[in-house]
């Protein structure tokens, strides 16, 4: 075994059993053992001890649209992994579209990694693509290591990923559960939203009506019955509706092999205090009322919401315009997505833990990154050091991502993340951010 080069200290550990004051000793960017917080330091080790400072996990955020290359003037790799280390997160699971070209074949998957490799401040994944015609690129795919693959339901918002009607969806869960792959899925279902009435302007309230939770539950209720018929795993992405929550709920007592995300924009804000005009707030699925945002919260703490990712997609400033229905739909959260739940969760009486489990234990369990999400011996050194009853107010110039829109401006919030660790390197401290070392992951076998 390698020696312990370095040594970190805190009082507030987050292990899978608990936190704890706990000494993790790391060799060669792997946790080496969790040891008690009086252990010696080994000779030749360094120490770096955090105080009261809570040492979690890195978080892994599996839903991330990076848009590079192609569309890098929306988001790139460069920034999006340099907001994400300032946020703790040292993994991210990059979306298959909105890079040109998507990520819907082997060559297209190379092309994106090649850009990735030398631009990665922490750890990158990649999402595969089902599209109507790629049923054939799918399982080479798999082979050269996308984690799953994602499909929509209804228009994604760029012509070159279309989506996919009931058939050709059961075609492609039907290819990719032969090599047990996993499905993920925006459900919005495309005849409700054609159903909904038309509107447009800047009155939120108009936007959340042609976007309304029956197209999500309608959505969703064909995916379970897919997904029991073919043995399929399916992962129901941005759940927002919780109307929902009973059929999910239902279908895991019935052992469908579903999971199911939510994030934090539908958890940290909500409908009423969308101001009009402010489409920084625009997404689909949409921030739903607060009574709604009650019951997903209530359905995370009883498991029927496995976790918690960014769904950070960006644009530039100018296609995010007054009017919702033209406005782009995606929300800038990368670097704020830790602080902003852990101050509703706080709030709500959820402890750190919780969201740990929500943001990094859970991501990393859904595409298998057994290496990832937990302080325990053998796992990647990856850490986040966070100052939990420090606040700060979101300051939009002091965002990473390449176009500082967000819908968090001027909140304060809780958690201020001093420092960020990827395999025993700090990446990111006190806001500066170190050159790229990430890697570019694949499929764990
Ligand atoms: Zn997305």
């Amino acid at each position: 075994m390698s020696e312990v080069n370095l040594v970190l200290r805190s009082t507030r550990v987050i292990t899978p059993e608990g936190t704890r004051p706990a000494t993790v000793a790391v060799a060669d960017g792997k946790i080496a053992a969790v040891l008690p917080y009086e252990a010696e330091v080994p000779a030749g080790a360094r120490l770096e001890d955090f105080g009261d400072d809570v040492l979690l996990p890195g978080i892994v955020d599996t839903h991330v649209h990076v848009n590079d290359p192609g569309r890098t003037e929306w988001e790139g790799f460069w920034t999006a992994t340099r907001a994400a280390a300032a946020g703790g997160i040292t993994t991210l699971v990059d979306m298959p579209l909105n890079s040109l070209p998507p990520t819907t074949t082997v060559e297209n998957l190379r092309v994106k990694q090649e850009v990735a490799a030398s631009k990665a401040h922490i750890d990158v994944g990649f999402w595969g693509g089902a599209l109507p015609d790629n049923v054939k690129d799918l399982g080479p795919l798999h082979e050269a290591g996308v984690l799953g693959f994602k499909a929509f339901l209804s228009p994604s918002g760029v012509e070159e990923f279309p989506e996919l009607d009931s058939q050709q969806l059961e075609r492609s869960l039907a290819e990719i559960a032969g090599f047990d792959g996993l499905m993920i899925i925006h459900a919005e279902d495309p005849h409700e939203l054609d159903a909904a009435p038309h509107l447009t302007g800047p009155k939120y309230a108009d936007y959340l009506a042609t976007r309304p939770r029956v197209s999500e539950n309608t959505a969703i209720e064909g995916l379970i019955a897919a997904a029991k018929r073919i043995g399929a795993r399916v992962h129901i992405l941005h759940l927002s509706s919780s109307d929902a929550l009973p059929l999910i709920a239902a279908a895991k007592r019935e052992g469908v092999r579903l999971t199911v995300e939510t994030c934090p924009h539908y958890l940290t804000l909500t409908a009423e205090e969308v101001p009009d005009g402010a489409s920084e707030f625009k997404c689909c699925p949409p921030i739903r009322e607060a009574a709604n945002q009650d019951l997903l919260w209530a359905a995370l703490a009883d498991g029927t919401i496995d976790c918690v990712v960014t769904d950070h997609s960006p644009s530039t400033v100018d296609l995010k315009t007054e009017d919702f229905a033209t406005a782009w739909g995606g929300i800038s959260g990368l670097q704020l997505s830790l602080p902003a739940m852990w101050t509703e969760a706080r709030k709500r009486g959820h402890s750190l833990e919780d969201v740990v489990r929500w943001m990094s234990a859970a991501t990393a369990n859904l595409v298998g990154l057994t290496q990832k999400g937990a302080i325990e011996a053998g796992r990647d050194a990856d850490f986040a050091v966070l100052a939990p009853d420090e606040t700060f107010t979101v300051d939009p110039a002091e965002l990473q991502h390449r176009n500082r829109v967000t819908a968090y401006a001027g909140k304060t919030l809780h958690g201020v993340v001093k420092s960020t660790w990827l395999r025993g390197e700090r990446i990111q401290h006190d806001g500066a951010i170190a050159e790229p070392t990430g890697r570019l992951l694949e499929r764990n076998n």
